[in-house]
């Protein structure tokens, strides 16, 4: 099976509901006609149910970036996966910054995945080691035990997008440089083949995620190992974002 390369903008806690729809009208055309990259959008909450609508008959698909995982019930302020499902396509889960400022532990980002997978969405699951764990060289002892934890009990899907994304790279400006990031993209993928099977290993895309730009795109997209991206800051801005979509058109099709 041949990966389509995967580029999500995750725009965190940023546009308002009229800014959100101001992003996407600037880019949604020149988006839609890139054919070769499968394109999500993460937008805020609140804006998913008008991005919708926006987005209906074009090729960009939508992601939330977060979700609890009960279906409904007594948990104030929470979204469950039936109320996404509305909407959504795919849903962040484990992004690091869920861990560190909401306490989110392995346990909990296991229960969710399990509960997007069970009401048909498709989780980007986001595992990523601390700027003193890589100082350490314990990145990939790190980073197995989250996969190994995140995916407990998880039966071997095709419906899961994994993206790679060292803390330190996060929102930072200091990305990591391809071949390193491309080398814990391979043992991820070798993770995936221990803990399910080598032909799924192969068929799932794998994101690197951390200060992605214009600039620094095709450092990482000409790595075979590496399929896509997870965008923070660069996709809050159109012109940023419809370049990184463009150049990973252009690099992975040739
Ligand atoms: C992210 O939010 O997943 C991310 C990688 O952010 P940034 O691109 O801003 O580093």
């Amino acid at each position: 099976m041949m990966r389509i390369p995967f580029i999500a903008g995750n725009w965190k806690m940023n546009t308002t509901a009229a800014e959100a729809e101001k992003l996407v009208h600037d880019m949604l055309d020149r988006l839609d006609r890139i054919e070769e990259v499968e394109k999500v959008l993460c937008p805020p909450f609140i804006s998913l149910v008008t991005i919708r609508e926006l987005l209906k008959g074009s090729s960009i698909k939508l992601g939330a970036q977060n979700m609890w995982f009960e279906t409904k019930g007594a948990y104030t302020g929470e979204i469950s996966p039936l109320m996404l499902r509305e909407s959504c396509e795919f849903v962040i889960l484990g992004h690091s910054e869920r861990r560190r400022y909401f306490g989110e532990t392995d346990e909990i980002i296991n229960k969710k995945i399990k509960a997007a997978l069970e009401n048909k969405l498709k989780p980007i699951l986001c595992v990523g080691e601390r700027l003193e764990e890589n100082e350490a060289g314990r990145t990939e002892e790190v980073i197995g035990r989250q996969l190994n934890q995140d995916l407990n009990q998880v039966k071997p899907t095709h419906n899961i997008v994994i993206a790679y994304e060292p803390i330190w790279a996060i929102g930072t400006g200091k990305a990591a440089s391809g071949e390193q990031a491309a080398a814990t993209i391979k043992f991820i993928r070798d993770i995936l083949a221990e803990l399910w099977n080598k032909g799924i290993a192969q068929d799932l895309r794998i994101l690197y995620g951390g200060s992605v730009t214009s600039h620094n795109i095709a450092e990482f997209i000409s790595q075979p190992e590496i399929d896509g991206a997870l965008v923070g800051g660069s996709s809050l801005e159109a012109e940023e974002f419809l370049s990184i979509v463009n150049q990973t058109a252009e690099i992975k099709g040739d």
